[in-house]
């Protein structure tokens, strides 16, 4: 298993735009400074414009959705001045601009490379890249109630179920960068040591290493994973790890809460009755509950178990990712 603190080249998808390349319509940029200065460290980011790609141009007339929320087109926001009141040309039939099959066919390649991918970062609002809450109008011009995801971000979410995925205005909220970091080391770490190298075995270690991490966000999913592992030796392994995946990426899909990992902390503590004298425990319960409460952050009482985890406890404790599931000096616990 590698020390996690090591891992710098987690490759992962992002909308170029964010990135910083000047690929908007208008020639502009929405660069993140999160994705640019924090998590660069550690993901090997892979930028994608797919408006750039389905050839449209820089700068280019602005898009966006409309027709029906469940299967929305795209289309120019207004007709390509060229052909505007020329009625040939422009006969106020928008599907004659339709230009999702353009943008959609020129995705493909970069859907095709997203199986190596461990997370991809999206740019919100955008009728090609937006996760949700993308407008979709109604031909009256107003948007309809229904919002959906752009046409790029919904064939990814289509085809990678499991991917971890987020938008950049979402990455301001410091629980969910927190969750998607974790998600994505966590996929990288499931498709480097199980898929990459299948077998019973790997399965069940990466499973006994995550055993805390999907406690603390899932309980039901942490006991009904540990029942299938234990009668799964026979079944046919390439469905067995597909529905692990697909039921671990879904149960760490949402931050913890902080009674969750108060619970799972607690549980840890049990490996050091023996070594740790009762005042000194004392002392780590009562940071625990300084943390309950918010009075602190998870970085608090995470550097005092580990401390002692480190010094006290045993290989199978020490080697579980809840006590270190991405590089520490990303510093996300401290913000949560
Ligand atoms: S949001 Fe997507 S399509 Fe629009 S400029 Fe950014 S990368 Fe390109």
């Amino acid at each position: 298993m590698n020390r996690i603190s090591e891992t710098t080249d987690i490759p992962v998808g992002i909308s170029a735009c964010v990135m910083g390349e000047e690929v908007r319509f208008n020639g502009g940029h929405s660069q993140s400074r999160i994705c640019q200065n924090q998590l660069a460290k550690h993901f090997k980011f892979q930028p994608f414009c797919p408006e750039v790609a389905a050839g449209f141009g820089i700068p280019r007339p602005t898009m966006r959705l409309t027709g029906d929320p469940a299967n929305p087109t795209l289309i120019f926001s207004k007709p390509p001045s060229e052909n505007a009141g020329d009625p040939e040309k422009d006969p106020g039939n928008p599907q004659l601009h339709d230009l999702s099959k353009q943008l959609t066919d020129a995705c493909q390649p970069m859907l095709d490379r997203c199986e190596q991918l461990d997370g991809f970062i999206l740019k919100k609002d955008s009728p090609s890249c937006g996760m949700e809450r993308v407008k979709i109008y109604q031909p009256s011009g107003h948007p309809h109630e229904e919002r959906g995801a752009g046409l790029f971000a919904r064939e990814l979410m289509q085809r990678y179920p499991n991917l971890p995925i987020e938008e950049d205005g979402r990455l301001n909220d410091a629980q969910l960068r927190e969750n998607f970091v974790m998600r994505v080391f966590a996929h990288h770490n499931f498709r480097t040591e199980v898929a990459g190298q299948p077998s019973f075995h790997n399965l069940l270690q990466f499973h006994s290493s995550y055993k805390y991490l999907l406690m603390a966000h899932n309980q039901t999913a942490y006991r009904e994973l540990g029942k299938m592992l234990a009668v799964a030796h026979n079944e046919p392994l390439d469905a067995l790890l597909k529905t692990y995946q697909q039921q671990f990426m879904s149960a760490i899909n949402t931050p913890a809460s902080r009674g969750s990992h108060c619970n799972v902390m607690q549980h840890i503590m049990g490996y050091l009755k023996q070594s740790v004298e009762s005042s000194a425990r004392q002392d780590i319960l009562n940071v625990f509950e300084q943390y309950r409460l918010g009075e602190v952050n998870l970085i608090t009482p995470m550097t005092l178990l580990s401390h002692y985890i480190n010094q006290n406890g045993s290989e199978y404790i020490r080697a579980q990712r809840y006590l270190e599931p991405y590089p520490p000096h990303l510093g996300l616990r401290n913000q949560v």
